[in-house]
């Protein structure tokens, strides 16, 4: 791998471009340094990721003292928590993203995967994310945050990346979507057997997390509420199933929430089908360990976490059992002897604190991409910090504290709605909290 550093503004990212001497510094380790990082005491930062812990270091660190460069595939930031409600239609696709560019216009931005991370010579190796530009490019940092999320789990089930969907991207809400409504149109069609219009008509979620079941009851409403009266010949012949491996669906949070979710699901007639292991799925059918087989127009999978390649193949880093990098309570990555890589930094779903495994939630990825930006905006005025202190949880997103004076787990409308007015809160921009209300 090359550590001649190449700066790689977007126009030009399936090229490596060189960069005249002139114009051009060193790092420490003697790589070429554009211009652009001229005079920054901070030298070159890189993020890598736009996601929740990319996007709130983004905002709001010193371009003063840093070169800063996002890598990222995705040029936008997806608000996760509302997913569910656009592969519904209950909100608009644009409604829960934000432009990269637009959060920090100082910043530098290039639509690229990061496929290996050099940590002896710093440098990095990118592939365009971009249609037709497949030349990889190099580049090199001073300082490197680590932020990419997680890819969905499919446990090597076969057959689950071709015939389900995920629900992580824009794009994979927009699939749903489009396939919960061809389900419906095939189930019309005039050649279409009774027998075709329930097996078309079956919805299976798979994963019985707060992700799966979030999903669940918005296309229960959808479906009781829209769809009904769109087609409501088929209506009765509509039916969600919620599948999980484990005795009872939300396992992660506290019973009373589970139980409550369990019988509000029963009442609203969706299925869970609990202590249910799947051996593979095909095309509009799932097939369980015992040959049972299920058959299906629209299936869901969202069964949690695995870490993504990048992440796997970092080497030499601590990785914890789960696959995420290991960090101390700065957030810098240990490396096998529980040393700190000198100026790498994880966050979010990637990473774990040591001895402090936290939740896979966009409250942790967000609190420590905030603190994390504190944290290196006092770096170059060798200013160390206080290591970060975490609040929250998943059961903090319908749980209130013991120590708060509301009731402790509320539920029902009185959740939903805190839980709806946190969000449309921390929806990131002005224009998108005005949108939300708007088409909810
Ligand atoms: C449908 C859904 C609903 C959710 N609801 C909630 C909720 O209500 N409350 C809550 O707290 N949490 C929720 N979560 C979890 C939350 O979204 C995640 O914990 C959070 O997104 C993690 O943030 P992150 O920054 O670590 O990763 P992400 O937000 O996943 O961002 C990762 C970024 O890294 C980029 N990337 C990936 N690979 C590379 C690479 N090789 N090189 C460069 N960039 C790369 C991705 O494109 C993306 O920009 C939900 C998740 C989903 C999917």
């Amino acid at each position: 791998m090359s550590c001649l550093l190449v700066h790689t503004p977007l126009s030009l990212a399936c090229r490596r471009p060189t960069i005249p001497l002139c114009a051009a510094a060193r790092n420490p380790l003697g790589a070429v340094r554009p211009a652009t990082s001229i005079g920054k005491t901070g030298g070159r930062l890189v993020i890598l990721g736009s996601g929740w812990a990319g996007l709130k270091l983004l905002g709001g660190i010193n371009t003063k003292d840093y070169e800063v460069l996002m890598i990222a595939p995705r040029n936008h930031f997806v608000f996760t928590p509302l997913l569910a409600s656009t592969s519904v239609g209950t909100l608009e696709f644009r409604t829960i993203t934000e432009p990269v560019r637009h959060h920090n216009r100082k910043a530098l931005y290039h639509q690229a995967w990061c496929d290996s991370i050099d940590l002896t010579t710093r440098s990095l190796t990118c592939m365009p994310a971009l249609p037709d530009h497949t030349q990889p490019f190099t580049l090199s940092y001073d300082k490197l945050v680590i932020a990419v999320g997680a890819y969905s789990n499919t446990f090597g089930i076969p057959g689950v990346e071709q015939h389900g969907f995920f629900l992580k991207e824009i794009s994979h809400a927009q699939r749903v979507r489009a396939r919960i409504i061809e389900c419906f149109e095939m189930a019309s069609e005039p050649n279409c057997s009774e027998d075709d219009q329930w097996k078309l008509l079956s919805f299976a979620v798979v994963g019985g997390g707060p992700t799966g079941v979030e999903f669940s009851a918005e296309l229960h409403d959808f479906i009781k509420d829209d769809l009904r009266r769109l087609y409501p010949s088929l209506i009765n012949k509509a039916q969600i199933t919620v599948y999980d491996v484990a005795e009872k669906i939300l396992g992660s949070f506290d019973d009373a929430l589970a139980d409550y979710a369990t019988q509000k699901f029963a009442r609203e007639g969706i299925k869970i089908r609990t202590k249910t292991f799947i051996r593979k799925v095909e095309k509009n059918k799932l097939v369980l360990t015992d040959g049972t087989e299920i058959p299906f127009g629209v299936l869901v999978w969202a069964t949690g976490l695995t870490a993504t390649p990048l992440i796997r193949n970092l080497s030499p880093a601590a990785h914890s059992s789960s696959h995420r990098l290991v960090t101390d309570d700065y957030l810098r990555v240990l490396d096998l002897d529980g040393t700190p890589i000198p100026d790498v930094y994880a966050c979010g779903d990637c990473a774990t604190i040591k001895g402090n495994e936290l939740p896979a939630t966009a409250q942790v990825a967000s609190q420590q991409g905030i603190w994390l930006r504190k944290h290196l905006n006092k770096v170059p005025r060798n200013e160390m910090g206080q290591p970060m202190a975490y609040i929250g949880g998943w059961k903090a997103i319908m749980e209130t504290p013991n120590e708060s004076k509301l009731p402790k787990g509320i539920r029902g409308y009185l959740a939903w709605l805190a839980w709806r007015s946190a969000y449309l809160y921390k929806s990131v921009s002005a224009r998108n909290m005005v949108l939300i209300p708007i088409t909810w």
